[in-house]
């Protein structure tokens, strides 16, 4: 029978909830479908890419995310809608919450979206962050400056992913061609830190309130882009990084899968950012824990008991950017889980990525170069 809107999405007694609305249809869409089929879900993406990677696991609405035809198609169709990026613009988010079931939350984008509402609700959470400030002139960078110190990243409030629309100050001779080159949009300073390592938390909410940490991820970037997430079983960090991630959760009602950044330092987690969705930095979730982050996120959303986060040995995830080893080199990898986007090879663009899960660190570590040796020459 064909499916309608009136026949499923009856209110809070909804008790099978089974097509999920997707804003956006890139490589997370594609991993939550991937996650969500074997529950019995179908998907319906919203992207105006003409091809894009998830759409091939359900079915696409071609439009921009703000499209009102669109979006009315999208709510029409699904029983509940969530996202898998965060820069939507608010005015389609209002919109679709006030006539479906939305999550995460409206409230958890209009923070992400900008990084000194980011760095605020922080500070209002005492989670510690680098020193900022919001800059609108140069006169304003300058005063900036004189605050955060130097070193110090000039980085855009908005729309700033994978290490673009940033600027490091190492002297005051820099402060001209940071604003040359950024000037003219709304910006943040932050200082800039000197840290240990980077790591991230993959932190899980349900409708009803129950939370899910994974083991805390350790992330090396090349050129502003992830390359290596490394999971960590037993960081000293974990307590910290959760204590900081269940407040800010709970303050934004927060529902579905997030990821947490930190910096590690000598005096303990520095926040970078949140983002409200699933999360590259779980990547390795899918074979290295009970249940992935893309499926708890699933399971957040509907309300269904989340799944164990429990580890299934130690993981090593490597970003495919650019282009594709091939698929013989990589299969070639005992213990190796090989993951094509269906994307076409363009420099910078994240097109796959394989995770290595094996029972120990220390043969984690021994067999790391096994992993990286996929992206050299
Ligand atoms: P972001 O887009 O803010 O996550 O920044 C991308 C990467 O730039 C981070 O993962 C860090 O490696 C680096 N970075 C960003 N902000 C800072 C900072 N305040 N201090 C030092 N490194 C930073």
């Amino acid at each position: 029978m064909p499916h309608t809107l009136t026949e499923t999405f009856i209110g809070e007694t909804q008790p099978q909830a089974k097509r999920i609305g997707i804003i956006g249809g890139g490589q997370l869409g594609r991993m939550l479908a991937l996650a969500g089929i074997p529950l019995g879900l179908e998907f319906v993406f919203l992207d105006p890419a003409q091809e894009a990677c998830a759409a091939t696991l359900g079915t696409q609405i071609i439009a921009d995310y703000d499209d009102p035809a669109a979006l009315q198609r999208l709510i029409q169709s699904t029983d509940i809608i969530t996202l898998e990026f965060e820069n939507i613009p608010m005015p389609a988010l209002h919109l679709t919450n006030a006539q479906t079931r939305l999550f995460p939350p409206p409230k958890a984008l209009e923070v992400a979206q900008d990084r000194v509402n980011e760095k605020s609700l922080f500070a209002q959470l005492e989670i510690p962050t680098p020193a900022w400030r919001a800059v609108d002139s140069l006169a304003e960078l300058k005063k900036a400056v004189a605050h955060v110190g130097l070193p110090a990243v000039l980085k855009t409030r908005r729309l700033g992913y994978d290490g673009k629309g940033q600027y490091v100050l190492r002297g005051q001779d820099d402060i001209q061609a940071a604003w040359d080159a950024l000037g003219g949009t709304a910006l943040i300073l932050e200082g800039f830190i000197q840290f240990d390592r980077e790591v991230s938390l993959i932190a899980v909410r349900s409708r009803s309130g129950a939370l899910a940490f994974y083991a805390l991820s350790e992330n090396t970037h090349e050129a502003g882009i992830l390359k290596l997430s490394i999971s960590r079983a037993r960081d000293p960090m974990q307590g910290a990084a959760e204590a900081h991630a269940r407040r800010l959760l709970e303050a934004l009602d927060y529902v579905g899968t997030l990821g947490f950044e930190f910096f590690v330092t000598a005096n303990g987690l520095i926040a970078n950012e949140i983002a409200p969705r699933v999360h590259n930095t779980g990547h390795w979730t899918i074979e290295g824990a009970v249940c992935s982050q893309f499926e708890n996120h699933l399971r957040a959303i509907l309300d269904l008991p989340l799944g164990s986060t429990a580890l299934r040995g130690a993981s090593a995830m490597l970003n495919f950017i650019g282009d594709l080893p091939s698929r013989e080199r990589a299969l070639a990898v005992p213990d190796l889980y090989f993951h094509a986007y269906g994307k076409d090879a363009r420099a910078g663009r994240k097109v796959g990525h394989a995770t290595l899960v094996v029972a120990s660190e220390g043969e984690r570590d021994v067999r790391l170069g096994e992993l990286l040796a996929l992206v050299t020459i």
